[in-house]
């Protein structure tokens, strides 16, 4: 029933056995044939020792460090092949990636994630962008080309949110009447997104996925990582800035090395609204939290380079998260204080909701157009255990990431823009539930309130100066 991707020769190593570790794990052991004794899980929390030992999973019970990494991972991988899954915290994505393709070793991750302390170590908010995070990734793979392939932010989202901007381009070019055929570069995608007249691209999600019990005061509730959460929320809000854009926001900063796609606002993302949509809501608020995609996507279809190109398009999260999450943010920033409980809402006590996950493409002859993945809890709970829809989204994303270094194990250091998208759809769609094209004619001027007069410039909708909330 469900097929085999391929055998992984060698160790599989998951680093990190929270919500995305405990439901990649099942779909490794249905897609890929692997010998079991030589899977182990690196967890440093005791409290899930009893789940891996009750499963017979080889269980490290040890955080890693910059200090004792290359022994621990050298220790596990000294065959010089396998393959390093990491879906861990506070662990250095770059330094983990380089040492695995130092050994040979392949790897994947779902976000580019510094060592701890990182996020809150530093009052510098330019050193705490995804932008510095990203270009050091960037920076590695231009230093060192080719080679075992790593996997850079493969989740849902960054991951199969560029995936979906390819989809969506191909469905908007057909329902345009163009005649086109699927690019095969970069430069082909980004000009094609060009003469379709795309001015930018929100990451729009709405997760309603909601328990019975209210939320108790003091505790942070969401539905994957609460940690990694508050620290992208506490991150400065960022986004890949379009050449279609006629204003700056005054508490903007540009970036003067490196690829210049993004920009970033001297304000936390978690409460930075920003207008936007999604099917099942329509018109809501999102938050414009930061991500490593809001970047990479920008990056990827610009034409030409550097700050001032040809053609680049806006690119950001807008992020609704469940109702719980919400909340949380709200008490978190009100008071000053990271709650001392958190939750992540499990598959179990979910009760109703889905993870309404997109891009909307704005800007064009149609509009705008939301192309995206809405798994309901219940169906992600028919589909594969120990994981919500959230978790779903981005453990299959994870599959698809891992199927497609298997066949590609010498492309190098890629990000998911790099990967061929419909392969990896071909093996992460029959985890996402309905996946749908939507358009509207909804505008960021629309359902604005009269009464009060806001700082916004009705002669393109679509400008970023209109998207984000007074
Ligand atoms: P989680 O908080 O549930 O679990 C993280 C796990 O990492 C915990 O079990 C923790 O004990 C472990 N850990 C902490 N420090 C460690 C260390 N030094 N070494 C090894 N393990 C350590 O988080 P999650 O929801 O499972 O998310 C995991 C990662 O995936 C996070 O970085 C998160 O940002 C990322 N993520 C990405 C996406 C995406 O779509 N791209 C979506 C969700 C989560």
């Amino acid at each position: 029933e469900h097929p085999i991707y391929g055998r992984i020769d060698g160790p599989i190593v998951i680093i990190g056995f929270g919500s995305i570790g405990k439901g990649t794990l099942p779909l490794i052991e249905r897609h890929f044939e692997f010998d079991a004794a030589k899977l182990t899980v690196i967890e440093p929390d005791a409290a899930k020792a009893n789940f891996l030992r009750q499963h017979s999973i080889n269980h490290l019970q040890v955080a890693l460090t910059p200090d004792n990494y290359r022994e621990v991972l050298g220790g596990l991988f000294a065959e010089g092949k396998g393959f390093c899954v990491n879906l861990s915290v506070d662990t250095s994505s770059l330094e983990l990636m380089t040492f695995m393709r130092e050994l040979g070793v392949l790897y994947i991750d779902t976000v580019v994630e510094p060592w701890a302390g990182y996020y809150f170590g530093t009052s510098d908010n330019a050193a705490r962008t995804n932008y510095a995070l990203r270009q050091a990734v960037r920076d590695e793979k231009a230093r060192n080309p080719g080679g075992t392939t790593a996997v850079s932010c493969c989740g849902a989202n960054p991951g199969m949110v560029s995936w979906f901007v390819k989809e969506a381009l191909l469905t908007l070019a057909r329902d345009t009447g163009r005649e086109v055929e699927t690019p095969s570069s970069r430069e082909g995608w980004a000009r094609l997104m060009q003469s379709l007249g795309v001015k930018g691209v929100h990451i729009a999600e709405r997760d309603t996925q909601a328990r019975r019990v209210p939320r108790a005061r003091g505790t942070f509730v969401n539905t994957w990582s609460v940690e990694g959460f508050i620290a992208e929320g506490f991150q400065p809000a960022e986004l890949g800035w379009g050449t279609h854009e006629t204003w700056f926001p005054e508490n903007g900063h540009r970036q003067d090395s490196g690829c210049q796609a993004a920009i970033w606002l001297e304000r936390p993302g978690a409460i930075t609204r920003v207008h936007t949509w999604c099917p099942t809501p329509g018109p809501q608020f999102g938050f414009l939290v930061t991500h490593n995609e809001a970047i990479s996507i920008s990056d990827y279809y610009t034409v030409g380079a550097g700050a001032d190109p040809e053609y680049r398009p806006t690119c950001h999260y807008a992020y609704h998260p469940c109702d719980d999450a919400v909340l949380s943010l709200h008490e978190l920033f009100g008071s000053g204080q990271q709650q001392e409980r958190h939750h992540i809402l499990t598959e179990d006590e979910i009760i109703e909701g889905i993870d309404e996950l997109g891009v909307l493409l704005y800007g064009h002859e149609k509009n705008a157009l939301w192309f995206g993945s809405r798994l309901s809890n219940e169906e992600a709970r028919d589909l594969a255990p120990y994981q919500n829809a959230t978790g779903l989204q981005v453990t299959s994303a994870v599959l698809a990431g891992m199927v497609w270094a298997l066949e590609n194990p010498e492309a190098g250091i890629v990000e998911t823009d790099e990967m061929d998208h419909a392969r990896c759809l071909e093996v992460q769609r029959p985890y996402l539930g309905p996946v749908e094209a939507h358009y509207t004619s909804w505008t960021p001027l629309q359902d604005r309130w009269a009464q009060f007069p806001e700082d916004i410039d009705e002669s393109d909708p679509w400008l970023f100066r209109n998207v984000l909330a007074s």
